[in-house]
């Protein structure tokens, strides 16, 4: 959980943050919570926790060790 509490996921030591839930299928997005709005296109695809799609092509270092 983030300090604003939004929910936040860990993957592979980037943050994603989720961004919006397709009511119809269920289908969640999480981008990049770290860069998202630097440009990363980041993002991951989730159904009931599962991860169904990921695309890991951050423009960035892993957030763990270059957190900014
Ligand atoms: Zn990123």
């Amino acid at each position: 959980m983030s300090r604003n509490g939004n929910p936040l996921i860990t993957s592979n030591g980037f943050t994603y943050f989720r961004k919006q839930k397709n009511l119809k299928s269920g289908v969640e997005r999480w981008a990049c919570s770290t860069h998202h709005h630097k440009g990363c296109k980041a993002a991951l695809s989730m159904i009931d926790g599962v991860i169904i799609r990921k695309n890991t092509d951050h423009n960035h270092d892993n957030s763990m060790r270059n957190y900014y």
